[in-house]
């Protein structure tokens, strides 16, 4: 294989690979006969197991990580691992949620590489990116369109000659300091005729997209759990709830996604399923009050603030009192001991509740082991101004070629507004990822590693 240095030097130049024939969204899908043909067809151009580039996960970090080295480095090979490559966390579960950010700001990460612009025109339209177009820039909209949208870029890349996917997890990285090379373990969805077995892959650079999930803090009254993506699925929710029986669910949190949450359920308490209450617990009368928790506009913002009369909006006594048939509002004092006794009282009180969803955050999906030779997760610290893992506190391991992205591992933003705010969402990741690139590069060829947080 050649090196990275000399694949990669001389190949800053922009530009899209033509595609010989438009890629048929509907037939890949991973499994079906063009899934694998593609990848037969990648696994040849790619020499054997190595590659200039692992990336982990396929949801918009993934993609926009792929999509930049591919549109940077025409040359280079990159192995893309991910279990479905369906558009990550959006295309798995978010498909029914309205969008917290305006439609333009998908289009823009649709349009925002040379490679993305030629996957897209290639498919015949009306197509993902054409629907995007047609909607308001300024307005939110389902994140079935971003979703659609990822997907669509994500079939495209998957026939890149340059890009080897894989279907599966990746539970181990390593690297190899003298061949300079990371060893990337991948546990393969299917076992070859029931015979477990793992995969391998090598490359200078890896790129961790690996999403988050929601959190679980231990509760302070045994009550069975909803999952978050059940309560942010109205169709899930409606099949998962009994129609006929009274049932309590108690909403945790107060971020965009309680929101979504809690106007799914009042859906249902006020159609098909009247005899759900809800019992909603958050800390403070205005627990919008800060204005980030929720987009200006937006049906979800307007049900917050007309429905649950948070964030300032005032809140029109109707609704509200409409609100107060069905969600029983618990507000948290500020003090966490007495939060909990709160926390408990409320969800034993009555008959208790029979649900338990929360919505108090986010944590990183479990992340491959690292071995050997590399530090363990809780020894290394992610530097969000540069994308590097470096040694937590003094200690002095390096950690070189390694870069994280996306949700799991979200760097600031370059503009002085944004700097030093996380870059979590779909477009913020991929201007990260877009403006870091060349240094991780860069870095790897010339065997940086974190020390004062520059690159
Ligand atoms: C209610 C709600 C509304 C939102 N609205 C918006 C919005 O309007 N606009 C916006 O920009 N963002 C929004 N977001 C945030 C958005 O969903 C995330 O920013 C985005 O999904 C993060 O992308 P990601 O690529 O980092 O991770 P993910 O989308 O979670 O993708 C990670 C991928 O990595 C794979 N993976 C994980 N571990 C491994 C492994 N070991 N091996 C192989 N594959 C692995 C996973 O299977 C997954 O496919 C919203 C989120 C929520 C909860």
């Amino acid at each position: 294989m050649q090196s990275l240095t000399g694949r990669f030097r001389g190949c800053l130049r922009t530009g899209c690979v033509p595609f010989s024939s438009p890629p048929r969204q509907q037939f890949l899908r991973p499994g079906s006969p063009f899934w694998l043909a593609a990848r037969r067809q990648n696994s040849g151009q790619a020499t054997q197991n190595r590659a200039d580039a692992i990336v982990v996960g396929a949801g918009p970090a993934g993609i926009a990580a792929v999509g930049n080295l591919v549109d940077k480095y025409p040359r280079g090979n990159v192995v893309w691992v991910d279990k479905s490559f369906d558009g990550g966390s959006i295309g798995q579960l978010y498909r029914e949620v309205p969008s917290f950010s305006p439609a333009g700001n998908f289009l823009e990460y649709a349009t925002a590489l040379p490679i993305f612009r030629g996957i897209a025109d290639a498919v015949p339209r009306p197509n993902a990116v054409t629907r995007l177009q047609a909607l308001d820039p300024n307005m939110t909209c389902s994140l079935s369109h971003a979703a659609d949208m990822l997907q669509l870029l994500s079939d495209g890349l998957i026939r890149h000659p340059s890009v080897k996917p894989v279907l599966g997890t990746v539970t181990e990285a390593g690297r190899n300091s003298s061949t300079r090379q990371w060893r990337v373990a991948v546990q393969p969805n299917h076992d070859i005729g029931h015979v477990p077995h793992q995969e391998e892959y090598h490359a200078p650079l890896v790129v961790l997209c690996t999403g988050t999930f929601p959190r679980a803090t231990p509760l302070p009254a045994p009550v069975s759990r909803l999952g978050l993506e059940t309560c942010l699925s109205p169709t899930r929710l409606a099949r998962l709830l009994p129609r006929d029986r009274d049932r309590t669910v108690a909403v945790l949190g107060h971020g965009y996604a309680a929101a979504v949450a809690l106007k799914n359920l009042f859906g249902l308490a006020t159609s098909s399923h009247p005899r759900l209450r809800v019992r909603w617990f958050a800390p403070g009368p205005e627990p919008w009050s800060d204005g980030a928790l929720l987009p200006p506009s937006g049906e979800v913002a307007e049900f917050a603030r007309a429905v649950l009369g948070g964030g300032g909006g005032g809140g029109d006594g109707r609704r509200e009192s409409e609100a107060g048939r069905f969600i029983e509002r618990v507000v948290l004092p500020a003090s966490q001991e007495r939060a909990e006794a709160v926390l408990r009282e409320g969800l034993l009180r009555a008959g208790g509740v029979d649900y338990v969803v929360e919505c108090s955050g986010f944590r990183r999906a479990r992340l491959p082991e690292l071995r050997p030779g590399v530090a363990q997760w809780t020894k290394l610290a992610f530097d969000p101004e540069t994308g590097l893992f470096g040694p937590y506190r003094e200690r002095s391991d390096k950690v070189i070629g390694l870069f994280g992205a996306g949700s799991a591992f979200p760097g600031w933003g370059s503009a002085a507004a944004s700097r030093e705010r996380e870059t979590a969402g779909v477009l913020e990741s991929l201007q990260y990822v877009k403006r870091m690139l060349p240094a991780w590069v860069d870095a790897t060829k010339r065997g940086y590693w974190w020390r004062r947080g520059k690159l």
